[in-house]
């Protein structure tokens, strides 16, 4: 009888090999198209934005197939590829990772996971997909799904949690495969993302019969660590499209959690609701926009006016970097899904259709 970390290995590679999707982002050995899917992929739920996923994924690697397309590309393109992916610095490392790639590297990566995560974005997670996915280096692949997987299966040999005692116990497991690390690697995290996911599926597992909390009902196995358990920071933002003749005000911040992105002058009001709307009566409401951004829940309602002396002083338009862009070439600039949300409602209370968005 095979010992329970042997058996774990087994089953979820087997498993994997007749049951994996057919992602087309997972079917490559080439290091730079695990490396632009990984980026990518963090910090989505995979199942919840597939599709739009695979989409972004095909356009970005069919305008930049290579290292080098992206090295001697230019940044506002990349940024307009990745938009409505948000974490915009991801994008800026990548372009960086891909010149340095290109002038130290040949443009071709480094097989070593130390000069692997000395590039800028590439961390452990990145590092060791590259290294085992492409190379089938025995790296192992930690994420929040993998994590849940073995602190549930071996919840016995791993309690109390610790994140880096599951992490160690995973690079421990992978030294005993003997198959592809490759495969196995991603056998885990497709095992998370489908069977045992935050409320697991226990009564499709394979590998229920060996698992230290099958006994529990699922309820109680979703509230066991690792669980996520961060609520959203709620905000009120007040965003003013300010008009003169043909064209409106855009400003890149300087600092807050739209720094370096092209969005509308805004400010975020505190203690809301309290006076702060009927200040706004040189302006015109048009409407709220409730947006996410990273751990952050937005409410901006939105005023368009064509008098900028108008009770615009708090807008740090001194501050930031700020440009007057004609309508019809908006678009250019705007690659934020939240600055597009708000440029849509501006465009659809005006009922005037300037362009194809
Ligand atoms: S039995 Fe349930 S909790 Fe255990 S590994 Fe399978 S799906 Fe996860």
């Amino acid at each position: 009888m095979l010992d329970k970390n042997s058996f774990f290995i087994k089953e979820i590679y087997s498993w994997f090999l007749k049951n994996q999707r057919n992602l087309p982002f997972r079917n490559t050995k080439n290091p730079y198209k695990i490396w632009i899917a990984e980026i990518m992929l963090q910090q989505t739920r995979m199942g919840s934005v597939l599709n739009q996923f695979e989409n972004k994924y095909a356009k970005f690697i069919e305008r930049f197939p290579d290292i080098q397309s992206l090295a001697e590309s230019n940044l506002e393109e990349v940024l307009h590829y990745w938009s409505g992916l948000g974490y915009y610095h991801r994008a800026k490392n990548l372009y960086i990772t891909s010149k340095i790639l290109l002038e130290k590297y040949n443009g071709n990566f480094p097989i070593n996971y130390k000069e692997l995560i000395e590039l800028p974005g590439i961390g452990d997670y990145t590092a060791s997909a590259i290294l085992s996915i492409a190379f089938d280096l025995p790296y192992s692949v930690f994420d929040g799904n993998v994590n849940r997987v073995l602190f549930r299966f071996f919840y016995h040999t791993l309690k109390p949690y610790q994140i880096t005692k599951v992490k160690h116990y995973a690079q421990h497991l992978i030294k005993e495969l003997k198959g592809k690390p490759s495969i196995y690697n991603q056998a885990l995290m497709e095992y998370g993302a489908l069977i045992c996911t935050p409320k697991p599926k226990c009564n499709l597992c394979l590998i229920s019969k060996q698992c230290d909390v099958f006994s529990l009902s699922p309820q109680e196995i979703s509230e066991i660590p690792p669980r996520k358990i961060k609520k959203k920071q709620e905000l009120v933002f007040f965003v003013y499209i300010i008009k003169k003749n043909n064209k409106i005000l855009i400003q890149k911040s300087k600092e807050g959690i739209l720094k370096n992105h092209y969005f509308f002058p805004y400010i975020e009001v505190k203690n809301f609701p309290n006076s702060e709307l009927s200040l706004q009566e040189n302006k015109i409401f048009l409407g709220i926009i409730p947006h996410s951004i990273m751990h952050y829940k937005i409410k901006a309602y939105v005023f368009i006016t064509e008098n900028l002396k108008n009770d615009l002083s708090n807008l740090n338009l001194d501050k930031n970097e700020n440009q007057w862009i004609e309508i019809s070439k908006i678009q250019n600039y705007l690659y934020t899904n939240f600055a597009k949300k708000i440029f849509r409602l501006y465009i659809l209370k005006n009922k005037e259709l300037y362009f194809k968005w």
